[in-house]
């Protein structure tokens, strides 16, 4: 196999066969011309069921992750399809107690009125892990690095620790430069495409990628009941965005670096966090409302993952969701998302900030 790199730039792309374009065309016809009753090429009858934009990048993410894709019109949709393909009424699952706030509501409000019942763990604490999980087990959500504090999780231990139960991976913040969950043990990695994977904050999308046929088949059969599938130039876009994954991580992750350094000396800082593996960085200060909306790089906005750099204030943006929740966050907290800019362009737009 070839190098990550390689595959980065390649996966899913196969010169178009009509005209040999080497992007393929964008296939926005939602229907396909049968030969005879029920007799059409491969699997395209219809665009919900299969469509050749989505299948390449499909195929891509398959390469990249270590496993067999399906792509989703947004991140919780394929949340929300792995979850039901894996899990039925009454069935148990854990949660990190640190997790994205749509995660928590996906499950809290919406999939436990279907009596999905969950039990929410520091999964840091393994032996904590190991209590959370009962005979009626069938899943163990992990996200890692979590949002917005930044906690490494071991995911091999956590596999060990699972009793059986199915594992899936948000790999979102890591992406599979930094983090293959299907190498590591787990049985799925799950992926909102519009932060890191598009990476030019220009398209929603979700991605669950799995190890196992039928477990494929199954969320298959949930992405075409459903029907929450990425439009074609969606696709197009997250796939284009597939091919300088490798760049984008390491320019973001020099930034994160630079930009956490340089937080350790800032007077009112405090609780820096930032794990290496992407742009993300937290911190805490008493003025932290004030600092968020008085930088001028770093745009105030909801997201990460792209180009640009960001930031905001989880308490009062992404997080919440999970206000009086045992993932509450606490309202000093500021998170970036360093884009790719000048890192002394991003200090200085911190350093004024912060004042
Ligand atoms: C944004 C995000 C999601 C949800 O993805 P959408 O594409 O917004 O639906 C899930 N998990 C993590 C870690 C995220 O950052």
């Amino acid at each position: 196999m070839t190098r990550f790199a390689t595959r980065a730039v390649h996966a899913g792309l196969e010169p178009d066969p009509g005209f040999g374009d080497v992007i393929p065309a964008i296939h926005q016809s939602t229907t396909y011309v049968q030969t005879a009753p029920g007799e059409f090429r491969d699997q395209f009858d219809y665009s919900r069921s299969a469509n050749p934009t989505r299948d390449a990048l499909e195929r891509g993410l398959g390469d990249l992750e270590g496993g067999l894709a399906s792509a989703f019109s947004s991140g919780m949709a394929a949340e929300h399809a792995l979850i039901t393909a894996v899990c039925d009424a009454g069935s148990h699952i854990v949660i990190p107690d640190d997790l994205y706030g749509g995660t928590y509501r996906l499950v809290d409000k919406v999939l436990s009125r279907w009596g999905l019942e969950y039990t929410m763990v520091d999964q840091t604490d393994l032996d904590a892990v190991e209590r959370a999980v009962r005979d009626d087990t069938r899943l163990v959500w992990v996200e890692t690095p979590t949002n917005p504090t930044l906690k490494v999780v071991d995911i091999p231990a956590i596999v060990a620790r699972a009793q059986g139960a199915f594992v899936a991976v948000d790999n979102t913040f890591a992406t599979p430069v930094y983090q293959r969950p299907l190498e590591l043990g787990a049985d799925a990695a799950v992926h909102s495409m519009t932060k890191y994977l598009g990476g030019h904050s220009d398209a929603i999308g979700g991605a669950v990628i799995v190890r196992d046929e039928a477990r494929h088949a199954s969320v298959r059969f949930v992405q075409n009941s459903i029907g929450a599938v990425p439009g074609p130039l969606d696709c197009f876009l997250v796939h284009r965005g597939l091919r300088t994954l490798h760049l984008r991580m390491a320019a973001h992750t020099e930034n994160a670096r630079v930009v956490s350094e340089w937080l350790q000396d800032v007077d009112g800082v405090y609780d820096i966090r930032w794990p290496g593996l992407s742009g993300m960085v937290s911190f805490r200060h008493p003025e932290a409302k004030k600092i968020v909306a008085a930088t001028r790089i770093f745009a105030l906005a909801e997201s990460l993952g792209g180009v640009e750099s960001l930031i905001e204030l989880p308490q009062a943006m992404t997080h919440q969701s999970v206000e009086g929740s045992g993932a509450a966050v606490p309202a000093d907290l500021v998170r970036l998302s360093c884009g790719i800019e000048a890192a002394e362009d991003l200090v200085e737009d911190l350093a004024q900030a912060i004042g």
